[in-house]
């Protein structure tokens, strides 16, 4: 069996205790591998060894540190297939997605970012012909990155590759539930020669070594993606310690379909945004609203869709949806299932045999299930249950839709689906969310700023936005007269 360690200090390190946490393979339900119970000393370690790298990385130049960036991707192109397996045997997702999103984003980001650093820029503006205001972005010092484990290594280095540009150095705490990928990438870091200290990467559990790394005086941000109840949670403990915080959380997403939508591109696409990953995304729409004329033939379809996934052993190429990421995590969605039945709600679940192999016969595997006739306050339709179940719901016109989809206590995406242009602009301006999708889902630009807006989150990721989040924001005004 595997055991994981911790990269502190450009060195790979047991935990300070020798005590370590079992990681479960999803699709098989067997411990796979072991990874360090990180404690006080390791989180009080690694912040010494960023705090101590801190001056020479942040002082030197941009092209150095793009060129560090440049040269992990390079990295992570290079062991693509490695990294792929890894990440689907963590999560259980299906293998292709990984290949496909998961590691190619990785990559992404860090190039986007080893790019980036070289462009970043502040701006000077003459308040009259004597007088000049400049500002200056200064790295902040040893930061935390946080991450979930739905997309391991896509967000880790979403958090990463922008407070490295900027010129800070990191201590990351990945999820404990999906290591694997964050490991492979700190042994990349050793392989491509990253200055020791610049990043560290340190595992183990969120109350212990997560809470440790946030509340650290020395610790000048957080950027944290995970649930709302953790975000809030992490808000509450670092109250009074003037940290600059980043809070990347929940969503419950609308997807908003009018009877003018081009009928098969939506239904093809609600199947995706709601039951890729297993339903483990974010910005997953899990909130389905029909327009009454076609309702009864948008649900008939997307049955038939949801019939068509392949549903099995995420190692497998040709599978398509994969196992739920832990047993208790299963437990916690099947919950919502006997929920929605006691509130009304009638339940379809894809008819997709579960041709499951010997190895997966104790894997954490779950149908896809879409559930009609809810209330919009019942609590499946607002709570987020950040699984392969989906509600679909009938609306009546514009304002009505309107209303369904703000009323809720997220706000991260929405997805609107209709020919008219009009419409969709004024949607776009009215709802409630930080992402807004029209006649599409998930399509990304690293420019643009990615977050949430009510319980959705705090703050901007991506492009400049997030290089500014890691730095100091100071105005220097010359009276040269
Ligand atoms: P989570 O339980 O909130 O955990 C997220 C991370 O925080 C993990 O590394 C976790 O460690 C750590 N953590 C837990 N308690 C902590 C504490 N008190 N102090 C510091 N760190 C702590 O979330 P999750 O279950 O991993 O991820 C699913 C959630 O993430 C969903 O709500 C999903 O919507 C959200 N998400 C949001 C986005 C976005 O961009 N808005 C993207 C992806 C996911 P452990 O794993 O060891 O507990």
């Amino acid at each position: 069996m595997k055991t994981l360690k911790n990269y502190i200090g450009g060195e790979l390190c047991a935990p300070n205790s020798r005590q370590y946490l079992d990681n479960f393979e999803p699709a098989t339900g067997q411990v796979y591998s072991q990874i360090p119970d990180s404690d006080e000393q390791d989180i009080h370690h690694a912040v010494d060894a960023a705090r101590q790298a801190f001056p020479d990385w942040s002082a030197c130049r941009a092209q150095q540190r793009s060129r560090c960036l440049e040269q992990l991707a390079d990295a992570i192109a290079e062991h693509h297939e490695q990294l792929a397996q890894a990440e689907s045997k963590d999560t259980g997702k299906p293998i292709q997605l990984s290949r496909k999103v998961d590691i190619q984003r990785a990559q992404d980001n860090l190039r986007f970012f080893a790019h980036a650093a070289t462009q970043f820029s502040s701006e000077s503006h003459a308040t009259n012909s004597r007088t000049l205001n400049y500002t200056l972005r200064q790295p902040l010092g040893p930061v935390a990155c946080i991450s979930p484990w739905n997309l391991p290594l896509y967000l880790l280095t979403w958090k990463i590759a922008p407070a490295l540009a900027a010129g800070n150095t990191v201590v990351a705490k990945p999820s404990e539930v999906t290591p694997y990928t964050a490991y492979l990438l700190s042994q990349l870091c050793i392989d491509i020669g990253l200055p020791p200290g610049v990043l560290n990467i340190v595992h183990g559990s969120g109350d212990q070594a997560g809470a440790t790394l946030t509340t650290h005086e020395a610790i000048k941000a957080i950027s944290f993606t995970g649930g709302s109840q953790t975000g809030t949670a992490i808000q509450r403990a670092v109250l009074g310690q003037h940290k600059k915080i980043s809070l990347e959380l929940g969503g419950k997403n609308p997807f908003i379909v009018f009877a003018d939508c081009d009928l098969e591109r939506a239904v093809d696409t609600a199947c995706r945004a709601a039951f890729s990953n297993q339903g483990q995304i974010c910005l997953c729409g899990s909130r389905i609203y029909v327009e009454e004329a076609i309702y009864d033939d948008f649900v008939a379809a997307l049955i038939t869709r949801m019939n068509q996934l392949t549903i099995g052993d995420p190692s497998n190429p040709k599978v398509d949806f994969g196992a739920l990421v832990s047993a208790q995590h299963k437990t916690k969605v099947q919950s919502y299932l006997d929920l929605a039945k006691s509130e009304g709600g009638e339940l379809l679940s894809a008819t997709g045999h579960l041709d499951l192999p010997k190895r997966c016969q104790q894997g954490y595997f779950l149908k896809p299930t879409l559930v009609t006739g809810l209330k919009n306050q019942s609590r499946c339709n607002q709570e987020e249950i950040f699984g392969p179940v989906a509600t679909v719901q009938k609306f009546l016109n514009q304002e009505d839709v309107l209303h369904l989809a703000n009323d809720s206590a997220y706000g991260l995406a929405a997805s609107i689906w209709t020919q008219d242009l009009k419409r969709a602009h004024q949607l776009a301006a009215d709802i409630e969310a930080g992402i807004v999708w029209v006649n599409c889902w998930l399509l990304r630009d690293l420019r643009t700023p990615f977050g949430g807006m009510k319980a959705s989150g705090l703050g901007r990721e991506g492009g400049f936005e997030a290089m500014r989040f890691f730095t100091e924001t100071k105005n220097v005004c010359i009276d040269y007269k």
